[in-house]
């Protein structure tokens, strides 16, 4: 006889013992569960058990096998029913057959014990009242070894197994309970593989939700190190863990709230060298960066793997959300004439209301989750817009480009291309600079000072924005302003008579202005690495 094994009709425990039967054996032990009228507090009219038959069976069966093992017995075998039971059913059986009595009922309460805990089987209760509900029956097995008897989950007879628990178990009941998911949807949930890109104010929400969800595995990317400043929109974390790696905290967060997730923290940051391998080991990825480059990278590269992508960026008060997927128009396809990274700004310069990337997170969660559980109603070919402080939506047609997606895919040929000729060019062409869009001169270049940059023959512009350089004003008297908007748009034309090296706070947005005015045809341009705040740091250390 198969030793686990399900039935849609009643249980007959005298055929199934008589299975077990053998001269060798000296005794029998089995164990029965019934349906029970009442459940905390509530009576209970009927109730349905619902499994995911492929995934129970072999973990019934691995726990009849360990069974066998571990106690030396000679058979045994488990029957649950699925579908609709009345009171006074049974709902499970459990059978051992062994040499001596203590193996037997050793053997028979390991085996109802983790059915219990292992096995994808859930339990719908109709109540008296007229309510109904999916009830988790890990919880009724949590071990009660030190504390009286066996574990009871359905027999009509013992209160005491709701007691509290020592090691509580993660619980789906309030998810499950919803028809679209049920157990088929939480065992998909269980098989994903998710990738979060960015551990910060976007990748807070999202992480939290999809650990909870139970998801089977999450890889968390982020190269940062948690700052104060980070706080007020990162509420996962604590002020006391100010300066650690955002990835490995997150990573620790999500084992306490789910031990049932796979998490694994990447502290690096996502490049063209490491990007193809961590995406190919995901089934969906979500962008929670808040810069452009590494978006158009992820764009490139879930392209050309084929894997679905939830991106979302946030500016001030309003964030769009879009869903790039295998058939649908890409970021490329959106933005031909991809705006650079610091164009847009970013939260450190722009300002940002913690629950601003809070919902935005939000919704690439639960985008995800649509995705994974094939709900309706997917974001696709659309572009959602909306903004927080007037509460105003708007969807934007997204149209496929032709050339999609062969543009992106060259695009992360040449990217990897490049990344790779950078990381074997050693760490003197990397200290330069050497560009990974493959420019022949460095595109960024380091000073102690700019008035030492000045001496060196360069014309010193900041682009910062005004209200910027009344704040921290450029520390250089040889320095003109020239806001990047301004210089980007030619307004007034930006003609550089010599060499100009270009400065902002971070070295970003400077970076960006360079690569748009390289692209332009001017050469003799440069970005001041790190920006003000290197120039800074340098002076302080
Ligand atoms: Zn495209």
């Amino acid at each position: 006889m198969a030793t686990f094994s399900f039935r849609r009709d009643k249980i007959d425990a005298g055929e199934l013992r008589k299975q077990l039967l053998d001269p060798a054996a000296g005794g029998y032990s089995s164990f029965e569960g019934w349906v029970r009228n009442h459940n905390e507090g509530l009576l209970v009219r009927h109730l349905e058990y619902e499994a995911f038959e492929p995934l129970a069976i072999k973990e019934g069966e691995r726990i009849v096998a360990e069974a066998i093992k571990r106690f030396g017995i000679e058979h045994a075998a488990c029957v649950h029913r699925i579908g609709d039971l009345a009171i006074g059913e049974m709902a499970v059986w459990v059978g051992v057959s062994a040499r001596h009595r203590a193996e037997a009922f050793l053997a028979c309460r390991y085996i109802i014990d983790e059915v219990k805990h292992r096995v994808p089987i859930w339990k719908k209760e109709h109540y008296e009242n007229g309510d109904s509900g999916w009830v988790n029956c890990e919880r009724c097995a949590a071990p009660t070894a030190e504390h009286g008897p066996v574990a009871h989950a359905h027999s009509t007879h013992h209160h005491g197994h709701h007691t509290r628990l020592s090691t509580p178990v993660p619980d789906y009941s309030r998810q499950m309970a919803l028809k679209e998911v049920g157990a088929a949807g939480q065992a998909k949930l269980r098989a994903s593989r998710v990738l979060v890109v960015g551990c910060g104010g976007l990748g807070v929400p999202v992480i939290s939700y999809l650990a909870g969800a139970g998801i089977g595995r999450l890889g968390l990317v982020d190269s940062d190190r948690l700052e104060p400043s980070n706080l007020h929109r990162q509420t996962m974390y604590a002020l006391a863990n100010v300066g650690e790696l955002k990835a490995e905290l997150a990573a620790e967060r999500v084992r306490a709230l789910n031990p049932d997730v796979d998490v694994r923290a990447y502290t690096t940051r996502l490049d063209a060298l490491n990007a193809p391998d961590l995406i190919a080991q995901h089934d969906l990825v979500i962008d929670c960066t808040d810069n452009f480059s590494t978006k158009f990278l992820l764009n490139d590269y879930c392209v050309q793997l084929g894997k679905p992508v939830v991106f979302a960026s946030v500016y001030q008060y309003e964030g769009q959300l879009q869903i790039v997927q295998p058939g649908s128009a890409c970021l490329r396809c959106v933005w031909p004439e991809a705006t650079r990274d610091g164009i847009v700004g970013n939260c450190s310069e722009a300002g940002v209301l913690g629950p601003v990337p809070g919902i935005f997170g939000g919704l690439q969660a639960f985008e995800a989750m649509k995705l994974l559980l094939n709900l309706p109603g997917q974001l696709k070919d659309e572009l959602l817009v909306l903004d927080l402080l007037t509460l105003t939506t708007s969807r934007v047609r997204t149209k496929r480009a032709k050339a999609c997606p062969e543009h992106a895919i060259s695009r992360a040929a040449g990217a990897q291309a490049a990344a790779v000729a950078q990381a074997n060019a050693g760490p003197l062409a990397a200290a330069l600079g050497a560009s990974h869009l493959g420019a022949p001169s460095p595109l960024e270049l380091s000073f102690d000072t700019l008035d030492q940059a000045h001496e060196d023959g360069f014309d010193i512009v900041d682009i910062r924005e005004p209200h910027e350089l009344r704040e921290t004003p450029t520390p250089s008297a040889h320095a003109r302003n020239l806001p990047m908007a301004a210089l980007l748009h030619g307004q007034p034309p930006f003609k550089p008579t010599r060499k100009t090296v270009l400065v902002c706070a971070t070295g970003r947005r400077s970076l960006a202005a360079t690569q748009e005015l390289r692209e332009k045809g001017i050469t003799d341009v440069y970005s001041l690495r790190d920006g003000v705040k290197g120039l800074q740091a340098r002076l302080f250390t």
